[in-house]
């Protein structure tokens, strides 16, 4: 059993780490946000090109090898796979600690380390979580989630890509669509089709796959806003072995509620950095002051009202984050962060629009303006992302309020009979 600092002793071990490796936030570069000083830049998916990206790749890596190698990478994890076993409460103070220093970004790692690394130590073999694990928290390799499929989305059970036997490995043929990073992940999560006969949950399974493998094509799909983030992944005779199987054969399904779950938790739960990603209310107060509306009474209440959306969801979030961090499983109740981090970004995005007005529409190189069209147009991807708005009323409606099943096809359709025939 590791030692376990109190958290005293920890703040003051996670201070001299970060001493000896970072910059401290200063008042200049760092400090409360003035209109018109620092990158302007509001986007919510990367736009960068892949030179770009593989530079600031290489840089969020060499961080976390460096907090992996000073015992800071993984700090709540199993001693086995590399984690401190230290509490939640640590992990607050590392954050705390983290929050004064400049590190690079390193949300390469989110899908990965948020949804399928839980997703291996809850249900892959033991050497392969000992393979995988320690190297994706030092940042060595990073995770992809491959679910989507063309006809497969919402109704993720109806996937077709294939896994059929073959001797002691399975060989994996068809497509994903939207698969956020693929084109610098290392390892993928992927839910295949083992058995077309058995009822659509029932016939799915788990593997952890090599995306550098022969048999794995990553193209890339441009979005509105100009980046290329997610890619359609084609997967031609890919050989994968039966031990990166996750789970049971056609015991997939249980696979994908874990990584879902995750998923939810991590989207819901991250907000984006603040305020769904546009840091704090500083900069639409900065906004109303800078266009002389700041004393307007409507644009005063509406502000008002987007700010409030995000502190209610925020002390939401935390008490159903709380309930994971002391060792529950997240629930469907994490459907409700997600969905209120949308709700609140399309709010956002509604006040910056009527402040803004034309400006939101040509770029003139006016500071703070044309950079929300970003924004604004990252916004429906986030509602789809990880499950739709729609997806997941449902979910809360059935499974945390206890409404009545909504029909379906595959359920309680009235309909259901009717179809078949
Ligand atoms: C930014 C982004 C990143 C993504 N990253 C990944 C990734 O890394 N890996 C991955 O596997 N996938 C990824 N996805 C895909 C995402 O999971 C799917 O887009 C999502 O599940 C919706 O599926 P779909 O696009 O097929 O839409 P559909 O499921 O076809 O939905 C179309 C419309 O029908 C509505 N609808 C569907 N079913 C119901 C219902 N039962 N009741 C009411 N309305 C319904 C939906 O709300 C939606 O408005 C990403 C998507 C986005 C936008």
């Amino acid at each position: 059993m590791p030692d376990s600092p109190s958290l005293a002793e920890f703040e003051s071990e996670v201070t001299a780490f970060f001493d000896a490796n970072a910059e401290r936030k200063d008042e200049e570069h760092d400090g409360p946000f003035k209109w018109g000083q620092g990158k302007d830049d509001l986007s919510l998916f990367e736009e960068v090109d892949r030179d770009v990206e593989r530079e600031a790749i290489v840089a969020a890596q060499g961080w976390r090898a460096k907090r992996y190698d000073a015992g800071l990478g993984w700090i709540t994890g199993p001693a086995q796979y590399g984690g401190r076993e230290l509490s939640q409460a640590h992990e607050r103070v590392y954050n705390s600690v983290e929050g004064r220093y400049r590190v690079p970004p390193t949300s390469y790692f989110g899908i990965g380390l948020g949804m399928v690394a839980p997703t291996i130590l809850a249900h892959a073999q033991d050497h392969v979580k000992a393979r995988y694990l320690p190297k994706m928290y030092r940042g060595d390799v990073i995770g992809a989630q491959l679910f989507s499929e063309p006809g497969a989305g919402s109704d993720l059970a109806g996937l077709q890509t294939r896994a059929e036997r073959d001797g002691d490995e399975w060989v994996i043929n068809g497509q994903k669509v939207w698969t956020s990073g693929a084109q610098y992940a290392d390892i993928g999560e992927i839910i295949c089709r083992t058995d077309p006969d058995q009822p659509k949950h029932k016939g799915l399974t788990g593997f952890v796959i090599d995306m550098k493998a022969p048999g794995v094509e990553v193209r890339p799909l441009r979005q509105m806003t100009g980046g290329a983030s997610f890619n359609e992944v084609f997967f031609t005779d890919l050989r994968v072995p039966d031990d990166h199987r996750l789970g049971d054969v056609n015991a997939g399904w249980s696979v994908a509620l874990t990584t879902l779950l995750n998923e939810r938790a991590s989207i819901g739960a991250g907000s984006g950095g603040g305020m769904g990603g546009i840091g704090n209310a500083a900069r639409l107060i900065e906004m109303l002051r800078h266009f002389g509306l700041d004393r307007d009474p409507v644009f005063r209440q509406e502000l008002a009202k987007v700010y409030a959306g995000f502190q209610v969801a925020k002390w939401n979030n935390q008490r159903a984050m709380d309930k994971i961090k002391s060792g529950q499983a997240p629930g469907p109740e994490l459907s409700g962060a997600k969905l209120s981090l949308t709700k609140n970004m399309q709010a956002v995005s509604a006040f910056a629009a009527k402040v803004l007005g034309p400006r939101l529409m040509a770029d003139t190189g006016e500071w703070g303006t044309f950079s929300w069209a970003q924004f604004i147009c990252g916004v429906p991807g986030m509602r789809v992302a990880g499950g739709t708005d729609e997806v997941l009323r449902k979910i809360i409606g059935e499974q945390v309020l206890g409404l009545p099943k909504e029909p379906g096809i595959d359920t309680t359709s009235p309909f259901k009979d009717l179809l078949k025939n």
